[in-house]
């Protein structure tokens, strides 16, 4: 008997109209022959509880959450990964036998292209620009993949502190807030250096972290959040002062893969799904 019926997967946000993610994931479905859909939802705050029923009820494989539910999706979930469980947020769901299972792929993508960039993090000192969502969920996996200390430097003060007694309280790496000074010094002893703000993406690709570039050394190396566009200007500046760089780019499609065998169990097909992301921003 044919099968008509798709698998579906997707992602609840609001707004989400811009997230490209559907793109990358439907292109790895077709190169791997999979009949798997994925929807983008726009979700509304107070809809959320419903919408995670509907996840039930469609027998969804699973789901992405974007802004503005990755917290406040944590009650409609049956069990939490260790990650997802210290960061305190959610970016998949996957259904497995009637049960929705939380895990954060932010952070694990990010990891996964600093590796595959030929980087360790065994032993690292790691400095961290920002402590939104995306800084928490890096700063964490650094943490869990073995980084000895983080620095987080972040506008302000009450995140930033926030997200260093985390680190020191939840995780084996010691970790210290830093004031974002004007023309902020990055701490001469780093060895890994991360924008995590949302500073010089797309359109404001002129925009860049205020810190003194001179203090990036070519024994760095740096890496950015900011997929659109790849090469912002902090890590021209930094490849420019020797430093060695990794897009944001590859952590968006590290973790949509990661999310593709997650709810598939097939290995993804990372090039596909990178050549997809790129045509979106010719
Ligand atoms: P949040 O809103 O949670 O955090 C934003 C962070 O940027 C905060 O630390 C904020 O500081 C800081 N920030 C913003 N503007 C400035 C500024 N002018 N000066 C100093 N600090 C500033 O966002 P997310 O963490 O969720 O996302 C951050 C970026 O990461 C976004 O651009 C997003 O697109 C990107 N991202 C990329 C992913 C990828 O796969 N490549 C995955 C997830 C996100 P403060 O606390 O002081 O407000």
């Amino acid at each position: 008997m044919k099968n008509y019926r798709a698998e579906l997967t997707g992602v609840f946000g609001d707004p989400v109209d811009d997230n490209p993610t559907g793109v990358v994931e439907e292109a790895a479905f077709a190169a791997k022959d999979l009949n798997y859909r994925y929807l983008t939802v726009k979700v509304l705050p107070e809809d959320l509880g419903k919408a995670m029923d509907s996840v039930r009820i469609f027998g969804m494989k699973g789901i992405n959450l974007t802004m503005p539910h990755k917290i406040k999706v944590l009650p409609y979930l049956d069990e939490l990964s260790p990650a997802a469980k210290i960061i305190g947020a959610v970016n998949t769901v996957i259904q497995k036998d009637g049960k929705l299972y939380g895990e954060n792929t932010d952070g694990k993508g990010f990891v996964t292209a600093l590796k595959n960039s030929g980087e360790t993090l065994e032993g690292k000192k790691v400095t961290i620009l920002g402590a939104g969502g995306a800084a928490r969920a890096i700063a964490v996996e650094c943490a869990l993949n073995g980084a000895v200390h983080i620095n987080i430097i972040n506008r302000s003060a009450e995140k930033g502190e926030e997200l260093a007694s985390l680190i020191q309280s939840e995780t084996d790496s010691s970790a210290q807030y830093l004031t974002w000074e004007s023309s902020m010094k990055i701490p001469a002893d780093t060895q890994i250096l991360i924008n995590a703000t949302s500073i010089g993406f797309s359109p404001n690709v002129t925009d860049k972290p205020d810190i003194d570039y001179s203090t990036i050394t070519n024994q760095m190396c740096v890496c950015d959040v900011i997929f659109n566009p790849a090469e912002t200007i902090f890590l021209k500046t930094a490849a420019a002062n020797g430093a060695k760089i990794v897009t944001g780019l590859g952590m968006l499609v590290q973790q949509a893969a990661l999310n593709f065998t997650l709810w598939t169990g097939v290995e993804a097909p990372v090039d596909v799904m990178e050549e997809a992301l790129k045509r979106e921003f010719e």
